[in-house]
């Protein structure tokens, strides 16, 4: 047994609580070999030695909560991320439509609901800027999509329609799309004429986010979507040698996936390759605060919020029993206090299985439900980045939607820590940016790095920075049952690691955000050097 690289004179955070803190720590192939004084024995004149000079090592860090993919071709049209106004939003589309040419779809993702600064949406706020051709907007949660008239046009999208779940697209008194479509179905109206990205272009487009994401430490990812077409796009990623993080896909089911198809999900369970596997199932049974479609206990601000995403909620339940039953993790969407309450009442019910069921989002929760999470082993799935849109002071269009109480029971990712809850962090990138440290802000802070209001979101807990590092290492291997191979640094266990410039899970939530990412190693390899 030699070592092909060893990192020594450093400090490793390994994450083991029988042996929390090392020095040196050797790997071979994609495997920890040794720790410690076992490194020197460990090593040869073939190992390459890297002298830390008292740096930081941790586990490397999991996104609990992403859309890798999708993100991937997001990121090619235009990033609304931070645009606060009309102008400025009016600004970004008119240069955009410079940029790309006249009859092209004008695509962006990101945009701020805030953005419309409380003017109910209208495609006539959009069309002049945006030009003779199509344009289609992702509002930032990828809940609703805003298109021009050109685009209403091109898709024939001319009157209300009935879709096949809660979605629904917008119209004025006299029946006419005002451009506005709240949720997916209502956006595939739309989205069905955009043209599709080649494969090669998107493959290209994959390789370029991993290796962005590496740069920030990442090293696996549960991927909260995907089919049966996704899976062929992370083999020829490791083919290519470019799947530099592991992927855990989350088939996404939707009221209306037809049967065959999920059929054939049913039997990925056991397939996989060195860098991805697809056991996991994704469900979405409402949608967001913000434009009332979450599933609330009781009604919001402009008497919405009582109704789930899926109309037949035994479909929702048979659907989870199918996947289970084939040793499925099951993830579920849920961000009103309703939904969550029944997603508990469902995984209640399952029979005990190995695979950990969990929640994603998780917004709003009284006591009773935060409660819950720990005795039935449910994995709390949270962004605290999120709170990035919501403001103390509760002016913002998340908080107008609630009341004083259901704001106070934000994101309560510190209060579930600490009921005994299993919490596991991440982004839900392109939804917000997927780097993990201003995920370590917002954990400890409650808010975003870049708001001028210092006070925290809601009246909850905050995390501390060893608990966010847990949510994104031990705690994100745990949830996917890896505990005994990830997420610790430890003799056996998969060569994942970052090493920083300084701890992240110590230094002042003000300097974390610019922490400096020096090396990032996924299954022994470097796939990051600073
Ligand atoms: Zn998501």
């Amino acid at each position: 047994m030699t070592a092909d690289f060893a990192i020594v004179n450093a400090r490793i955070r390994t994450m083991n609580p029988a042996h929390p803190i090392a020095h040196a720590i050797a790997w071979e192939g994609k495997t920890i070999v040794a720790l410690d004084h076992d490194v020197q024995a460990a090593c040869d004149s073939t190992t390459q030695v890297l002298d830390a000079h008292g740096a930081v090592v941790t586990p490397g860090l999991t996104d609990g909560h992403q859309h890798l993919l999708q993100g991937a071709v997001f990121a090619q049209g235009l990033d609304l991320d931070r645009v606060g106004d009309l102008a400025t939003l009016r600004e970004r589309i008119a240069r955009e439509r410079e940029r790309i040419g006249p009859d092209a779809w004008l695509l962006g993702f990101a945009l701020e609901y805030a953005a419309f600064e409380g003017v109910t949406y209208h495609h006539s706020l959009i069309d002049e800027v945006a030009g003779p051709g199509p344009m289609f907007l992702y509002a930032l949660d990828v809940h609703t999509g805003f298109v021009n008239d050109v685009a209403l046009r091109i898709s024939g999208v001319d009157a209300p329609r009935q879709l096949e779940d809660a979605s629904i697209i917008v119209c004025d008194s006299e029946d006419r799309p005002t451009g506005e479509l709240l949720e997916m179905a209502a956006m595939r109206t739309v989205l069905d004429f955009v043209p599709e990205p080649t494969r090669e272009d998107r493959l290209t487009w994959y390789a370029k986010t991993i290796a962005d994401q590496n740069a920030v430490g990442i090293t696996e990812i549960h991927m909260m979507d995907g089919d049966m077409s996704t899976i062929d796009s992370l083999r020829e990623l490791e083919v290519r040698e470019q799947l530099g993080l592991r992927v855990l896909q989350h088939h996404f089911i939707y009221p209306y996936t037809p049967d065959e198809e999920v059929q054939e999900m049913l039997q990925t369970s056991s397939i996989s390759g060195d860098g991805w596997q697809a056991d996991g199932v994704k469900f979405m049974l409402d949608g967001v605060i913000d434009t009332g479609t979450a599933w609330l206990e009781y009604p919001d601000s402009h008497g919405e919020g009582l109704e789930p995403m899926w109309p037949d909620l035994s479909l929702y339940h048979s659907r989870a029993r199918e996947f289970q039953a084939k040793g499925f993790r099951i993830a579920t969407h849920a961000i009103g206090d309703r939904a969550v309450r029944e997603v508990l009442d469902l995984y209640e019910t399952l029979p005990k299985t190995a695979a950990r069921h969990r929640i994603e989002h998780i917004e709003t929760s009284p006591d009773s439900t935060v409660a819950r999470f720990a005795p039935l082993g449910v994995t709390a799935s949270m962004q605290p980045i999120h709170t990035r849109w919501v403001a103390h002071d509760m002016t913002d269009p998340w908080s107008q939607r609630l009341d004083a109480t259901r704001c106070g029971h934000a994101w309560r990712s510190g209060d579930l820590f600490a009921s005994g809850a299993l919490v596991v962090l991440g982004s839900d990138w392109p939804v917000a940016p997927y780097d993990p440290r201003m995920g370590f802000f917002a954990a400890q802070e409650r808010r975003a790095h870049d708001v001028t209001d210092p006070r925290p979101v809601g009246v909850t807990r905050a995390l501390t920075g060893l608990q966010t590092l847990e949510g994104y290492t031990v705690n994100a291997a745990i949830a996917v049952g890896a505990q005994n191979e990830r997420g610790m640094l430890k003799v056996g266990y998969v060569a994942d690691l970052v090493m920083w410039q300084d701890d992240p899970s110590v230094v002042a939530p003000a300097d974390v955000v610019e922490l400096p990412v020096l090396l990032t190693v996924a299954r022994g390899k470097i796939v990051h050097r600073a």
